[in-house]
């Protein structure tokens, strides 16, 4: 199977389905290998628009999703951006390759941290990312992510990548002034996508798409 074909074909109908604006997302979607971030033997399906399981019952976001959050979350080179809900690492490695571009000096990067609660699935997506070449841009740590990462606040962006009830607090804490944050809000059947931006005079949010995602599980999120 011709990947790189598959890739261009898929992002060309993305756009015309409207998901993809953005020169910057959509260099970024045509850089970043999916069929890298998808079991073995799934690879076929690696550029269809849809989400796919990746095991311990999550899965990796379908392609329009994953373009509409990162058109939402309107990253830039040099940013430090959060992401809560590795899975497959796939995400994390698009929002990588737009914070600190593939053959761009090392000094403009910016950085990538994502959280994951599943241990092994941590540790597949650090292979994933690894075998994709983003290991030096994104950082995998494993924990609840409901609580944000404090220890590399503030944060640019910040983007969940599993459904919650409401936005986690720690997360608006970590959240520089000026940043803005993207999550799937609802209950488990269905969500939309939320945008919140942190001004100086407090925190301003709308509602997008609508979305169903696996569910955010920890102490800001649903209980297991
Ligand atoms: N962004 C991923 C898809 C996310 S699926 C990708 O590109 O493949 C949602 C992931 O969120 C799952 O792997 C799930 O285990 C994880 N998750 C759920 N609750 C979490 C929490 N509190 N902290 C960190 N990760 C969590």
């Amino acid at each position: 199977m011709d990947f790189e074909a598959e890739r261009r074909r898929l992002v060309s109908w993305l756009k015309r389905a409207g998901f993809l604006a953005s020169a910057k997302v959509e260099r970024a979607l045509l850089a970043v290998p999916r069929e890298l971030f998808v079991p073995e033997e799934l690879r076929e399906l690696a550029y269809d628009d849809r989400p796919l399981p990746i095991g311990h019952g999550q899965t990796i976001s379908a392609p329009s999703v994953v373009a509409r959050m990162t058109e939402l979350l309107d990253p830039d080179v040099g940013h430090r951006v959060l992401e809560v809900g590795t899975g497959s690492g796939y995400q994390a490695a698009v929002l990588a390759e737009i914070v600190a571009p593939t053959g761009a000096p090392r000094e403009s990067w910016g950085h990538v941290w994502s959280i994951e609660r599943i241990p092994e699935l941590a540790e597949q997506a650090r292979r994933n990312l690894e075998r994709a070449g983003y290991s030096d841009r994104v950082t995998v740590v494993v924990g609840d992510g409901t609580l944000g990462y404090p220890e590399e606040a503030p944060y640019d962006r910040i983007m969940v990548t599993a459904a919650a009830p409401s936005i986690p607090p720690p997360l608006l804490e970590q959240l520089r002034v000026g940043g803005r944050l993207v999550a799937p809000i609802g209950d488990r059947w269905s969500q939309r996508l939320v945008v919140a931006e942190k001004t100086p005079r407090g925190v301003e949010t709308w509602e997008d798409i609508e979305v169903l995602f696996v569910p955010l599980v920890g102490r800001y999120g649903w209980h297991p």
